[in-house]
Parts: C-alpha cells; sequence; structure tokens
C-alpha cells in the first residue's frame, strides 16, 4: 500500500494553490500528526509545494527519526523552535507568501511572525488540513473501530461491577483501568459518569455522589488506539426502571438508530441532525434536546465535520461522526446515546457495537 503521508501531502498542496500561498505553516499536532506520522508534543511543521520541513526539540531526536523517517527534513532545534523555523525558512527562496493556521496560532506567536518574520507575507488559512482529515481512509476507519471495540468491551467490563452506593469517580475509575487494560492508550477527555439528577447534565464531569438505587447512569467517554479516538456514551437505570424513565429512553434510542441508518454522505449536517431532532420534537421532547447532533472523531475526538443546525456542509464519503442524540430534564436525570458511524459508499456502518437495549442494573 502506497504511503497515505503522500496522498495527504498532494491534496495539502492543490490546498495551498487555492489559498494563494506558497507555503503552509503548521502548528497543530494533530495536523503535524496526519501529515508526517510524527506524535510528539512541540513541532513547527512547514509545507511548501516541494519542501516539508519538520522542527522538534532534542526530546523527540529518536522518535522523530522513527515516525518521520525521511519523509521531511527534519530540525532538532535545542533553544527555540522558532529560531529553526527562520533559518529553513530562509534557505526556501520561493516562499514569499505563507499561510498559517488562524484557528491554532496563539496571538503570542503570531507575533513573532510580525517582528521576526518581517520577510515573508503571512495570510491566515482555515481548515486546509482539517477539511482533509474528514474523509478518513481504510486504515484510519479501521483504528477508530479497534478504539471503538476497546471502548464497548471496557464497558461491559465496568458495567459488570456498578452497584449502588459507588460513587461517580469510583466508577470513573474503574472503566479508566478497563480502558487501559484493553489497550487505550489514553483519554481522549476525562471520562464522565453522571448519575440521577446529574445526568441532566449534558457534560458532566465525574463527581463524589454515590449512585442510589433508581438512578439513571450516563457515561460518556473515550478510547484512543494509535492516535485515532472513539467516543462513546450509554445510560443505564442501576435497578429497575420507571414507566417515564423508559419511555425518555425509548425516544433518545428511537433517535440514536433513526439517525445511524439514514445519516450518509452528501447530506448536509443541518439535515443530518434534523433526522433526530425532529423524531424527538414530534414526541414532544423537542425543548429537552439542547445541544447538537454529533461531531467528526479521528485524531481529535472533537473534529469536522459538525451534525448540528448551523452546519451547512455537506458530509464527506468516508467521514466518521457521531450520533448523540440526549434529552435533558433539569433535576430529574437524563438519556444520552451516542454511537461512531463511517459515512460508507453504500451506507452508514455503526462502529461502536454495544446493545441500544435499555440495561437495567440488578
Ligand atoms: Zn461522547
Ligand atoms: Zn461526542
Amino acid at each position: 500500500m502506497s504511503d497515505p503521508r503522500q496522498r495527504r501531502l498532494a491534496a495539502l498542496v492543490h490546498g495551498l494553490t487555492t489559498a494563494h500561498v506558497d507555503g503552509l505553516l503548521v502548528t497543530s499536532l494533530a495536523n503535524v500528526r496526519y501529515l508526517t506520522g510524527f506524535s510528539g508534543s512541540s513541532a513547527l511543521l512547514l509545507v511548501t509545494p516541494r519542501d516539508v520541513v519538520l522542527i522538534t526539540d532534542f526530546r523527540y531526536q529518536t522518535q522523530v527519526a522513527e515516525e518521520v523517517g525521511d519523509f521531511a527534513r527534519v530540525g532538532i532545534e535545542p533553544q527555540s523552535l522558532w529560531i529553526g523555523l527562520w533559518q529553513h525558512l530562509g534557505q526556501l527562496p520561493h516562499v514569499k507568501v505563507v499561510g498559517f493556521e488562524s484557528a491554532h496560532l496563539l496571538h503570542r506567536d503570531f507575533q513573532r511572525l510580525l517582528e521576526n518574520g518581517t520577510r515573508w507575507q503571512w495570510r491566515p488559512t482555515v481548515d486546509l488540513v482539517e477539511t482533509l482529515r474528514e474523509r478518513k481512509d481504510e486504515n484510519e476507519v479501521a483504528l477508530i473501530e479497534a478504539a471503538a471495540k476497546v471502548a464497548t468491551t471496557a464497558l461491559e467490563k465496568t458495567l459488570r461491577q456498578v452497584r449502588a452506593g459507588m460513587t461517580e469517580l469510583e466508577v470513573a475509575g474503574v472503566l479508566e483501568k478497563a480502558l487501559r487494560d484493553e489497550g487505550s492508550e489514553g483519554f481522549p477527555f476525562p471520562s464522565i459518569v453522571a448519575s440521577g439528577p446529574r445526568a441532566a447534565l449534558p457534560h458532566a464531569r465525574s463527581s463524589p455522589r454515590r449512585i442510589e438505587t433508581g438512578d439513571f447512569l450516563l457515561i460518556d467517554f473515550g478510547a484512543e488506539v494509535h492516535g485515532y479516538c472513539a467516543d462513546v456514551t450509554r445510560t443505564v437505570v442501576v435497578g429497575r426502571a420507571t414507566g417515564e424513565q423508559r419511555e425518555i429512553y425509548e425516544v433518545v434510542r428511537g433517535a440514536n438508530e433513526l439517525a445511524s441508518q439514514r445519516v450518509h454522505a452528501g447530506l448536509s449536517g443541518r439535515d443530518a441532525d434534523a433526522l433526530a431532532r425532529d423524531y424527538i420534537q414530534s414526541r414532544g421532547y423537542g425543548e429537552l434536546f439542547g445541544h447538537s447532533l454529533g461531531h467528526g472523531v479521528g485524531l481529535e475526538v472533537h473534529e469536522a465535520p459538525r451534525l448540528a443546525r448551523t452546519a451547512e456542509g455537506a458530509l464527506a464519503e468516508g467521514a466518521v461522526v457521531t450520533i448523540e442524540p440526549g434529552i435533558y430534564r433539569p433535576g430529574w436525570g437524563g438519556v444520552r446515546i451516542e454511537d461512531d458511524v463511517v459515512l460508507e459508499a453504500s451506507g452508514p456502518r455503526i462502529l461502536t457495537q454495544f446493545t441500544r437495549e435499555l440495561i437495567e442494573l440488578t
């Protein structure tokens, strides 16, 4: 199989032409990793139609050689990455207009461009690499699927150990141990374990609250394999569900299943969002679904595209997106069910294989 980095580079060079820049300074570490394979936490990357220059520091000397090989010209900078950048840029006489990533360049670093980079013209660019990242190749989908398997296996192990009387933090600890045991490299975001009325907080932090019999227990967490993330939510009842809990759960499940089956490449993010939103609205709970339906997932747990009322763009074939409708009743509790779905040419395929039936932990 050919090196995917060559394809990505060619596509980015095409984007440079469209953006009317001779080169791009890449400061997003996820974008650096996507383009070069380098996973370190300190890097400046310069891409032109003829050059790929990666500047990092002494700590990554061995790692950068292993991960990047001869794909890029690598500079190891003992003092400041920026000194290295000026030196390398100075050796590229054909480069006059340089783009920077407006979403990722710190203002402090922008000042450096103005003060020390006066030989070049600097132009803001938007999502040149992020747009490429939306469309996953087979290998990327396989890694997200592997992360999804780690996540769902860890969830299964965790649910077997949950009891009333445990705190949310204890459950998060059991879950994160299981994620590590299953091979997760890290936690893409702090795991959310929210019980009882706290399940109504869509982005709760796990707390010392003790879980009570009859509580909803909402668990939203991620796993990471070779840099690629999965993002999963399940909501269970600790004990027997009441009629009201079951009713709300079934509305969310219906919205999740409908959207997971009908979302497809070519649909706008807004129409994808509407698949679930219209359904929840038709059941009378529209006011209680206050966030958007989903987001892309890949090297970052939240990336393009967005599935939201304000997202006009069409979903790309090969995108992996979350489908995560929810209903939240303040003071009472809430339900969210989140799956990761790849938009293949033949239709959507769910990567997070885990039951969506209501689980009662008795
Ligand atoms: Zn999530
Ligand atoms: Zn999510």
